[in-house]
């Protein structure tokens, strides 16, 4: 396996692999630019088929938080950490603390969150070694306390997202009756899934998790669907809130959608799909700029809570979707070659050297 020249590397600062025979963890964390803070980002534990895997996915996610936190005006990097293991069969509150460790032993250079297959309670495990840990906090807000769980501003981020990429190819500021097929109804999902009902559009999800389909169709009046029938549903929106890559050679096809906005990362499954969407006048909300709604939400609870300011970023997301949407079409270009050009450039000019003050604080 090579790292230095494995198609994902893009000028990583520094990757991290992490062993711990007394508690079987494997992991690797990645941080891929700290130009504009410390590099902040989730540590997802996934059933990994092989190291390979595992550090692909590691590198797309941690490059993809660089863009993210630039996009997203937060004085922040890029990192991200993977667990290699079942959360269902390997986790452990050990396991945590040895992940905790690898973490402290960076110094403050890369700050941990939740992601896939880790929540509050293994980020406390974590806490419990390393300073450098987020999303772990009570917060008090004005609809009462919370756990640090980023999940329901991540929704609140896409659904902001959904309304500015609807206007922008369907007109109209409402979605009332506008169909949206949700793929996965996890964490975000579930949120995003009540939000969108109660603006009035029309579900259709899918999940493994029967349980959760219920539940949806329950309290939201959504239609279940099979795992693989979700691309083939006639609606306005496909919402990939579920693992990676579900755009691909053989979904696009098949996707009735004009719009594609939804909360998973590396929602493409290599970069030429969006060009791809784009062929097909298809309307792609960068997951990058859409989902940024949980790193706002960490970054709130780390400079300290401030309702307000945190929603009006949140609320950016739907305005930074719509100036993305027009220098798109000014220059005929996708709608990732403009985010990523914003983003380079704010995280790549010269001179940027300052570390936010969120690093005195982690
Ligand atoms: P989650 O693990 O809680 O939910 C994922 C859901 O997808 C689960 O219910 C799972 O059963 C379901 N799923 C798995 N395979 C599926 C398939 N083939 N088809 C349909 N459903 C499937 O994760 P989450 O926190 O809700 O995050 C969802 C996505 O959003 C992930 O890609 C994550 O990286 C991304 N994201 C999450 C946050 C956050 O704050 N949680 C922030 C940014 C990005």
């Amino acid at each position: 396996m090579s790292v230095f020249n494995a198609k994902d590397f893009d000028r990583h600062e520094q990757v991290v692999f992490c062993h711990d025979p007394a508690t079987g963890l494997k992991a690797i964390i990645a941080i891929h630019n700290r130009n504009l803070g410390p590099a902040l980002g989730g540590c997802r534990m996934y059933p990994y088929a092989d190291d390979e895997e595992a550090l692909r996915d590691v590198l797309r996610l941690s490059r993809g938080m660089t863009y993210k936190s630039a996009l997203a005006g937060l004085p922040l990097g890029g990192g991200k950490s993977v667990i290699i293991g079942d959360p269902f069969k390997h986790k452990s509150d050990s396991l945590m603390r040895a992940m905790g460790r690898f973490i402290e032993s960076l110094g403050g250079r890369y700050i941990g969150a939740e992601d896939s297959g880790t929540g509050v309670e293994d980020l406390k495990q974590m806490a419990k070694v390393t300073s450098h840990v987020a999303g772990i906090r009570e917060r008090r807000t004005s609809a009462g306390p919370r756990d640090g769980d980023p999940s329901p501003s991540t929704a609140y981020g896409t659904f902001v997202g959904i309304r500015a990429v609807v206007q922008h190819a369907l007109g109209g500021n409402s979605l009332d009756d506008v169909k949206v097929a949700i793929q996965g109804m996890g964490h975000v999902g579930i949120h995003l899934a009540e939000m969108l009902h109660n603006a009035g559009a029309k579900l259709w999800v899918s999940d493994p998790v029967e349980a959760r389909l219920e539940d949806a169709r329950k309290r939201f009046d959504a239609t279940p669907v099979a795992l693989d029938e979700i691309y083939d549903q006639e609606v306005d929106v496909f919402s990939p809130c579920a693992m990676g890559a579900s755009i691909n050679d053989a979904t696009i096809p098949r996707l009735k959608a004009r719009i594609v906005a939804g909360s998973a990362n590396n929602q493409l499954d290599e970069e030429r799909h969006a060009v791809e969407l784009h062929r097909r006048g298809m309307l792609y909300a960068p997951d990058y700029v859409i989902n940024a709604g949980g790193i706002i939400d960490v970054y709130f609870e780390i400079q300290g809570d401030d309702e307000m300011a945190e929603m009006q970023k949140l609320d950016e997301i739907g305005a930074t979707l719509s100036e993305i949407f027009v220098e798109a079409e000014e220059r005929g270009e996708t709608t990732v070659e403009v985010a990523d050009r914003i983003a380079e450039r704010r995280f790549l000019a010269p001179g940027v050297k300052e570390r936010g003050n969120v690093a005195a604080m982690a």
